[in-house]
C-alpha cells in the first residue's frame, strides 16, 4: 500500500499530454483503465498494494489504446467492457463477470464474461427489459389516476420525441428513458397519459399533467437539456 505522498494523477507526455486520475480501490482485483464516456476524464483503478512504477508501466503498455479511445468522436459512447453506461441517471461501469443474466451491483453493471463480443448487445436487451417494466408500471399507474384505459404500449428508438400517444389510446416510449432519472421516465409516462383525455397541448392538458404528477417543470428540463446524452450510445456495430 501506499503512504503517504501518493500522487492523485499521473500525466501522459504528449502530444497531447493526457491527464489521468489514480483511484485506488480495496474491491479492484487489477489494474484498469478507463474513459468516462461522460465527461472524457481518464481514471486508473489500482487494487490494493499495487505500486506506483506497476501503474506507471501498465499506462504505457495501454497507451496507444488510450490515445485511439480519447480520438474517437467523442459523441458516440461504444458499450462494451469498462464502458460507462447510463442507467436511471447514474452511470455505471460495465463489467464482465460470471453472471448468468445481466445484472446492476451498485455501480456496475455485471454482464455475463461468455462471448464478451456480445456486451452492447445484452446491456441493450437489460435496458429494453427494464425499460417496459418500468414504462408499463408508470402507466398503469397514472391511467388508473386519471380513470381511462390505454391501448398498446410499444418501446420505440427514436430521436425526436420520448413518447406518444396515438389516436387510439396507445403509448409508444423511447427505450432510453431508463437511461434518464427514475422521476424523469415517471414524468414522460404521465404526459403521455395525460393525452388519453386530453390530444393537445393546451392549459387544460397540462392541468391534467400536474394532476397526475404533480409539479414537473424540473424533468421536463432535463430532457431538454441532457435527454441529447442519451443518444450518444452505440450497443452494436
Ligand atoms: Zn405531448
Amino acid at each position: 500500500m501506499w503512504g503517504r505522498g501518493l500522487p492523485t494523477h499521473l500525466i501522459l507526455q504528449g502530444p497531447p499530454a493526457v491527464e489521468v486520475v489514480l483511484k485506488r480501490s480495496a474491491r479492484a482485483k487489477r489494474l484498469s483503465l478507463r474513459v468516462s464516456g461522460l465527461d472524457r476524464r481518464v481514471s486508473l483503478t489500482l487494487p490494493p498494494r499495487v505500486r506506483l512504477r506497476e501503474a506507471e508501466a501498465f499506462l504505457r503498455e495501454k497507451e496507444s489504446w488510450l490515445r485511439t479511445a480519447l480520438a474517437r468522436n467523442p459523441d458516440m459512447v461504444r458499450v462494451e467492457p469498462e464502458a460507462e453506461v447510463l442507467f436511471q441517471g447514474a452511470p455505471h461501469v460495465v463489467e464482465l463477470a460470471t453472471v448468468k443474466a445481466v445484472q446492476v451491483e451498485g455501480d456496475r453493471l455485471l454482464v455475463p464474461g461468455r462471448a464478451p463480443e456480445r456486451t452492447g448487445a445484452r446491456v441493450e436487451a437489460f435496458l429494453k427489459l427494464q425499460a417496459r417494466h418500468r414504462l408499463q408500471a408508470a402507466s398503469d399507474l397514472y391511467a388508473a389516476r386519471l380513470g381511462l384505459p390505454y391501448g398498446r404500449l410499444t418501446l420505440r428508438d427514436t430521436r425526436s420525441r420520448w413518447g406518444s400517444c396515438s389516436a387510439e389510446g396507445n403509448l409508444n416510449y423511447s427505450w432510453r428513458l431508463i437511461m434518464a432519472p427514475a422521476e424523469v421516465l415517471e414524468y414522460v409516462a404521465a404526459h403521455e397519459v395525460a393525452h388519453l383525455a386530453e390530444m393537445n397541448h393546451s392549459p387544460a392538458f397540462w392541468d391534467v399533467v400536474t394532476r397526475l404528477y404533480g409539479p414537473y417543470a424540473e424533468q421536463r428540463g432535463w430532457l431538454r437539456q441532457h435527454g441529447g446524452q442519451l443518444h450518444r450510445y452505440r450497443f452494436k456495430d
